[in-house]
């Protein structure tokens, strides 16, 4: 069987590439990574860190998102070869059908990086997706998200991620109560606690530490796993760290 090669010379829409940095947050915490941060969002949630990739109320959109070939994505993402790449947003799954998702795909695997997909868990992976990410970092929103429980809560679209087997669930939380609403969702959806991530909402050290304080106890008890957004530590809420 042939197959047909990946057309480079298509673009994206994107908000920033940049890297080598680490990924802060979930199971790869504090590894050395690229971050390719595409543009547009299907949910808006009150405490967004990335509106201008979104938000057009509040953002020039058009300043802040371009459409980039993704040789170019591709290799500033390489660049200093982290090893790793993220593929970010907004919702980068969005984009997933669009014939420049499958050459990013295919240019980011054959400079030999692994690739991360952090998604909301609202969209299922197509094929070639689930194919081509090393893990898929999956991150539903609670009720203070602020977005109705039907926009971001799509129980088949979690079903087909969790699927892959490269899933881990990561949850952003400010209290206990937050904690016990993770255990229920990630019961309801057969989601084994040894791959859900807790994680404390901030955009700086005090917040983060102020929330990881209140959380992390019922967390370990619950069985998940604790982490914290490293780099707001290192650079504070700095853009493209
Ligand atoms: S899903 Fe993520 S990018 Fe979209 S609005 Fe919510 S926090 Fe922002």
């Amino acid at each position: 069987m042939t197959t047909t090669p990946p057309d480079t010379s298509t673009a994206l829409v994107a908000a920033e590439v940049f890297g080598p940095t680490v990924q802060g947050e979930g199971p790869s915490c504090g590894r050395r990574a690229a971050f390719i941060r595409l543009g547009g969002c299907n949910l808006a949630c009150t405490w967004c860190d990335t509106p201008y990739t979104w938000d057009a109320r509040r953002f020039d959109l058009r300043a802040e998102l371009t459409r980039t070939p993704v040789t170019d994505l591709a290799a500033r993402a390489l660049e200093g070869a982290p090893g790793l790449v993220v593929i970010t947003g907004g919702e980068p799954l969005l984009h997933q059908h669009q014939p420049g998702w499958t050459a990013l795909l295919h240019l980011l695997t054959a400079g030999g990086a692994e690739i991360e997909i952090e998604t909301n868990g609202t969209i299922a992976p197509a094929p070639i997706t689930a194919t081509a990410a090393t893990r898929f970092n999956v991150s539903p929103k609670l009720p203070h998200a602020g977005d109705t429980e039907p926009a971001r809560i799509r129980p088949a679209q979690l079903a087909a991620l969790n699927a892959t087997g490269r899933a881990a669930f990561k949850f952003v939380c400010r209290m206990p109560a937050d904690v016990d609403q993770v255990a229920a969702y990630t019961a309801a959806w057969g989601v084994p606690a040894a791959r859900v991530w807790v994680m404390p909402e901030g955009t700086t050290t005090a917040a983060l530490n102020a929330h990881l304080a209140a959380i992390a106890n019922p967390a370990i008890k619950a069985g998940f796993n604790i982490t914290t957004r490293l780099h707001v530590h290192a650079w504070g809420d700095e853009r493209g760290r």
